[in-house]
């Protein structure tokens, strides 16, 4: 009989707080009777008063990983990927044991990730740094929005906003899982009525206590807030400030992988859209071939599949030679050129001056000129990889997202298969939380 510890986790993120220590270990118990594994020790680390990115020491992670090291333990187990850690260090601490001692993970919800495997490594590091770079952004978007609330003045207090604490501006994780859920449900297809029936009958009040109005709650969607996925909440302000949106798709969205991403059955570059018809009710921005029928995916579940896939391959010590290049900055250099145009123009225009005095300074005008656009041309044809050296997950969210394509397009090709409707079974998931994106539909080929 092999021995196993528990290992369990509360944070302030939404998995620590809806599943409890309770309900933890009694899952991981139970997985425990199920593989015939004897469960000699429980391990707890209560992180609620840890910020996202702190890195406060975790007493009982760190107690349980010198028993592992020890080779004094034989399966690890936890609730999810994100319960064991959402840090890359302590991930690569796991991966460390595994090689070292043998330890090997067993979670309820994650999928089993075979350490001893190549596959099952890169598959670990992908939920790694998905879920790192989510906390990230996390802390992120919260920053931003405050920065930018003072800096417009905005809420100078009076009711407090829903979906943020007393002082307007930090967002409020149980709340903003309500607006975020309210507003999935809208994209959805639910109506606003709907969804105000649905609150009050729940019993969920507005921040002064009172029943939901369609108006109160426009005012909630219509505010962004940090805590909520950008897209759906983005998505769902495009769809109230235009309901035609719901029928005819706007201009297009710009998505990671338009123009990149192929159909597995034609080949074409597959194309995102906003507002997609699934199979089911309700709309969803979904890629598809020029056809529209070939293959249709979640654009928003592609594009964080494949950045996870790809800022996994850039932590890879192969690519990091092609990272270390200094990247040209070309701003100053495209500023110049337009400035030298103007400059060129005026010239032309003033009539003041002789025309010897105007050929010479149109001359060297135009002289460094054609410098400034020989260094753009240069610099345009440098590898986007170029100068993305460092910890690849604030590397990779600094991009914008020219850049972003720009590198997808540089490491691989990523071809869509066709899939089978439905859920998928929990062994194939990549999240447990998305039960229809099928990872296996999913062909990523690397250039570099
Ligand atoms: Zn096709």
């Amino acid at each position: 009989v092999t021995s196993a510890v528990i290992y369990a986790r509360i944070s302030k993120d939404r998995e620590g707080r809806q599943v409890g220590i309770d309900r933890q270990e009694a899952d991981c118990r139970r997985l425990a009777e199920q593989r015939g594994l004897t469960v000699v020790r429980v391990f707890v680390d209560n992180d609620t008063g840890a910020s996202e990115r702190s890195t406060k020491k975790r007493p009982a992670f760190e107690e349980m990983m010198k028993l592992a090291e020890a080779g004094q333990v034989g399966v690890i187990l936890a609730y999810s990927n994100s319960r064991l850690t959402r840090r890359p260090l302590e991930f690569e601490r796991l991966v460390a044991a595994h090689n070292k001692t043998g330890v090997t993970f067993r979670t309820v919800v994650s999928g089993d990730d075979d350490l001893s495997t190549a596959d099952g490594l890169m598959v670990a590091r992908i939920k790694a740094s998905v879920d790192a770079a989510e906390s990230h952004r996390i802390s992120e978007r919260t920053q931003r929005a405050k920065k930018q609330a003072k800096e417009e003045g905005r809420w100078q207090g009076g009711w407090r906003p829903y979906g943020f604490t007393a002082d307007g501006v930090t967002p409020d994780p149980a709340e903003a899982a309500v607006v975020e859920q309210v507003s999935r449900d809208i994209l959805d297809g639910r109506s606003v009525a709907a969804a105000v029936r649905d609150l009050n009958d729940r019993g969920i009040t507005t921040s002064t206590g009172k029943p939901w109005t369609t108006r109160t709650l426009l005012r909630v969607l219509n505010r962004p807030n940090p805590l909520v996925d950008p897209t759906v909440g983005e998505g769902v302000r495009l769809l109230l400030a235009d309901p035609s949106r719901r029928t005819t798709p706007g201009p297009e969205r710009r998505w990671l992988l338009s123009g990149i991403a192929r159909c597995g059955v034609c080949q074409d570059a597959l194309r995102g859209s906003g507002s997609s018809m699934g199979h089911g009710r309700g709309t969803y921005p979904a890629y598809r071939c020029k056809t529209g029928k070939h293959v249709v995916i979640s654009a928003v579940t592609l594009d964080q599949y494949v950045t996870a896939a790809v800022v996994a391959r850039l932590s890879r010590p192969d690519v990091a030679d092609l990272l270390a290049a200094p990247a040209v900055d070309t701003t100053d250099l495209r500023h110049e050129a337009t400035t030298l145009r103007a400059q060129l123009d005026a010239l032309a225009d003033n009539l003041d001056i002789d025309l010897r005095t105007l050929a010479r300074r149109s001359r060297a005008l135009q002289e460094r000129l054609d410098q400034v656009q020989a260094q753009l041309a240069a610099a345009v044809g440098m590898s986007p990889l170029a100068g993305l050296a460092g910890d690849p997950v604030p590397v990779w969210l600094r991009l914008d997202l020219d850049r972003k394509r720009a590198v997808v397009d540089t490491l691989a090709t990523v071809t869509v298969n066709r899939g089978a409707r439905g859920v998928v079974a929990a062994e194939h998931r990549w999240r447990a939380d998305l039960p229809a994106f099928d990872p296996r539909r999913v062909v990523i080929e690397w250039k570099v």
